[in-house]
């Protein structure tokens, strides 16, 4: 028998990386290091005085103080859900869904797009050029066209790694008359240049980040954005009740207190980045600046699927992208600890002969 689904999920496949069992795990841009011993200790004894039969703080105030503490603003513009891409999708059920439209700029984070239709709402694709750069005019021309509700940019933008150039996020707030300007800044914090002092109560910006990243804390399903207090409110009223169990709740909030071990592990893994893509250029590869703890290259003889093989078969596995649309032949690679980043390199070397 043949449950027919809802008109308009037919045609939408699920989302998800492949997962092989290989020593060499490249492709999920998670952090090669845990968070720190301190933040373990101080969480699992935190943990020790949870009131398991009780429903968690539905509010989840601590951490969005704690949220709100970190980026100088009223802990009535910060959201938090699990992990960004329910912030994504509560932002889509609040402002998309039938009728309205959502832009997004290709080649970019597929979900954007893939969350926006499963809530109903139209998506208009506006393009990046053949390096992958978003040009302002092209972000004006596509959302004075569309006048979408929801716009989306990401910078660092997952899986090219290109920041947007500051020009990029003014030409879609002037094109925008109604409509949300949502940043994807999951990567945000590998960047020199961020959105996140844009956001204004008064506004319609709002930028979006994650623990899974940075914070080390993937396994825990943490995100949230910085909006208007408006804009909270509205997520507020989509949001299923006690979406956030108090497990996250306190991870979260101990996290914030090891900024410093935070941005430490970022700046090695911003210092290994560039050791990658200063040795894929010796490679017979095209490789793409980038901002974030990825890198997108193209190898410039074989077909990506082949090299993909060729690399999981060495047991390193990294995120084949090359069937993609206007990502013809590339992989992207998340950067690893120097040793899984030296396997993967020995690997990719071998492969390209
Ligand atoms: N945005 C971008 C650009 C991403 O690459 C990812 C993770 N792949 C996410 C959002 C979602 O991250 P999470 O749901 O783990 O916070």
């Amino acid at each position: 028998m043949t449950l027919p689904v809802r008109a308009g999920l037919d045609g939408l496949a699920d989302y998800h990386s492949p997962q092989v069992s290989v020593e060499v795990r490249l492709n999920t841009n998670e952090s090669p290091y845990p968070p720190p011993a301190g933040w373990r200790e101080a969480f699992l004894q935190e943990l020790q005085t949870v009131s398991f039969h009780r429903y968690p703080d539905r509010g989840a105030a601590a951490l969005r103080g704690a949220i709100a503490e970190l980026h100088g603003v009223p802990p009535a513009q910060i959201f938090a859900a699990n992990g960004s891409n329910e912030v994504i999708q509560a932002l889509c059920l609040a402002y998309g869904g039938p009728t309205r439209t959502a832009v997004v700029f290709e080649p970019t984070y597929a979900l954007h797009a893939h969350i926006a239709r499963l809530t109903g709402t139209e998506v208009v694709t506006g393009a990046r050029d053949a390096n992958f750069v978003l040009d302002p005019a092209e972000a004006e021309r596509t959302i004075s066209a569309a006048r979408p509700a929801v716009t989306f940019l990401c910078s660092p933008n997952n899986p090219t790694g290109m920041v947007d150039a500051p020009d990029v996020l003014d030409a879609a707030r002037a094109a925008t008359d109604a409509g949300l300007v949502i940043v994807d800044e999951a990567y945000g914090q590998f960047a020199s240049q961020s959105a996140i002092d844009d956001v204004a109560d008064d506004g319609n910006l709002v930028v979006t980040r994650t623990f899974s990243k940075t914070w080390s804390m993937a396994a825990l399903r943490l995100g949230y954005c910085v909006a208007p207090a408006e804009v909270v409110a509205a997520l507020d009223r989509v949001i299923l009740p006690y979406h956030l169990d108090v497990v996250q709740q306190i991870a979260g909030r101990l996290a914030l207190r090891y900024k410093p071990e935070m941005e430490a592990r970022v700046a090695m893994l911003v210092d290994e980045r560039g050791r990658l893509v200063r040795a894929l250029s010796d490679l017979a590869v095209d490789v793409w600046p980038s901002g974030a703890n990825f890198v997108l290259f193209r190898p410039r003889a074989g077909s990506g699927t082949d090299i993909w093989e060729a690399l999981v078969a060495r047991s390193v596995l990294v995120r084949n992208c090359s069937t993609w649309a206007a990502l013809d032949g590339c992989l992207r690679v998340t950067v690893g600890t120097p040793a899984e980043d030296d396997a993967f390199l020995e690997a990719l070397a071998e492969v390209l002969g």
